[in-house]
């Protein structure tokens, strides 16, 4: 029996997360629930899975839940450090991240400084500070299992192969709902419009992403840090059909690939279960039946994000918590209608432009690094909207 955290329960990796242990309740327990404030959906889930420990963000929405939920013998916390005694709790096992952006770092660290497993859908956090998860990882002696679909690809194809035989791996991409739009109609699109993703359903902000291509950008600094990858090792590839999750390529030319239908359940299924598998309830593939899949080289026009992941990269330091703020800071604004799509990308290349690198950040480096993108990328929303050629 498995022991797991979940932190951001309350969201869409959350609501899968917690289906999946529906399906396997004879091997996974849970014993902790985090998010920011949705209550009324927190207190359903404290009834159904009777979780030692639960924890809001929010303050005042978990003390308007304790009269209806002390009886219940759930302990709950509150604000940002109860969702990181949450996760370092000694009952726990797996800790399951799907908080949404920069929020997650603290929770994430404190896992795996205290030598717990976690299974990390909050790639914004290793982004951000890749070089601090994997050094709280060496001292807590954890490990990081992928749940994004597409390094949940790269770990189980990299177990074909030691990691010295890599030569690059490529990341699937769905292309998003702009995939085939022209650019005028991308610099016109609406929240509504980009929030339509063609095969994924996920939270706000990454289908923003997805939209943008910067996800993809937030994917290859992920695979950076995840797998201790050079950035000409890792390469982007559309495949609109989201059945070959990812790939990797071996020294003799083989390409390993792993398959299935876009459905969570199954990274978030392995990551918990790893290195074990066990019996699922999501559909099975039926190759005959798609008929084909179809691939494309990204258009860097349309999509100027793209390179920003293999820039910050290169850069290091506090740059990919600048890409990773600047861009949150953005998404913010355009699904505020304060910005339009086009200028997202635009305005965390700017915030990069004008950043000055610390080569080897404390956590109060990142923290500051963090919060000065922020500010530049609303200082530049705020300017483009006073000015019609930009806005
Ligand atoms: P979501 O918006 O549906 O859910 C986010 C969750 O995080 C909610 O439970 C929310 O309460 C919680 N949260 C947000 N801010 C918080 C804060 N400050 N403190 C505590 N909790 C907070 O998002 P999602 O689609 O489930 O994505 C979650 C993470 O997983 C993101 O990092 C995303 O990039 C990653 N991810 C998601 C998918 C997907 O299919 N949805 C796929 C790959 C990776
Ligand atoms: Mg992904």
């Amino acid at each position: 029996m498995k022991r797991i955290c979940v932190l951001g329960s309350t969201g869409s990796i959350g609501l899968s997360t917690l289906d999946v242990a529906r399906h396997l309740p004879d091997r996974l327990k849970i014993v902790g629930l985090g998010a920011r404030s949705d209550g009324e959906k927190l207190k359903a889930q404290i009834a159904e899975f009777q979780p030692s420990r639960a924890a809001l963000a929010d303050a005042q929405a978990i003390d308007r839940l304790r009269g209806d939920l002390e009886p219940s013998g759930t302990k709950l916390l509150k604000g940002p450090e109860g969702l990181v005694e949450l996760a370092k709790a000694d009952d726990v096992d797996v800790v399951l991240s799907a908080i949404t952006g920069y929020a997650g770092l603290e929770p994430g660290l404190a896992a795996l400084r205290a030598g717990k497993t976690l299974a990390l859908a909050n790639k914004e956090s290793l982004v951000a500070a890749g070089p601090l998860m994997l050094e709280a990882a060496r001292q807590g002696g954890a490990t990081i299992v992928p749940v994004d679909s597409e390094h949940s690809a790269i770990f189980q194809a990299m177990a074909s192969g030691r990691r010295d035989e890599v030569r690059r791996v490529i990341i699937t991409a769905s292309g998003g709902p702009f995939r085939t739009a022209s650019l005028k109609d991308m610099e016109e699109a609406a929240p509504a419009q980009a929030l339509r993703h063609p095969t994924w359903s996920m939270g706000p902000k990454i289908t923003i992403d997805s939209a943008t291509m910067m996800n993809k950008a937030l994917e290859i600094v992920e695979a950076r840090w995840l797998f201790g990858l050079e950035p000409e090792q890792i390469e982007i590839l559309v495949h609109p059909q989201s059945i070959i999750h990812s790939l990797v390529e071996f020294r003799d030319g083989s390409v390993i690939a792993q398959m299935g239908h876009p459905d969570m359940r199954v990274p978030i299924q392995y990551a918990l279960t790893w290195p074990e598998r066990l019996d699922s309830p999501v559909r099975k593939l039926n190759l005959a039946e798609l008929r084909s899949l179809t691939f494309e080289a990204p258009d860097p026009m349309r999509f100027p994000a793209l390179e920003l992941g293999h820039r910050a990269v290169r850069a290091g330091g506090t740059m990919g918590a600048v890409l990773n703020a600047a861009n949150e800071a953005a998404v913010e604004a355009f699904l505020a209608g304060d910005l339009r799509f086009t200028r997202i990308a635009a305005i965390v290349r700017d915030a990069m432009d004008a950043h000055r690198v610390v080569a080897s950040p404390t956590l109060e480096d990142l923290k500051a690094a963090d919060a000065w993108a922020r500010a530049e990328a609303r200082r530049l929303v705020g300017s483009a909207k006073g000015n019609p050629i930009h806005a």
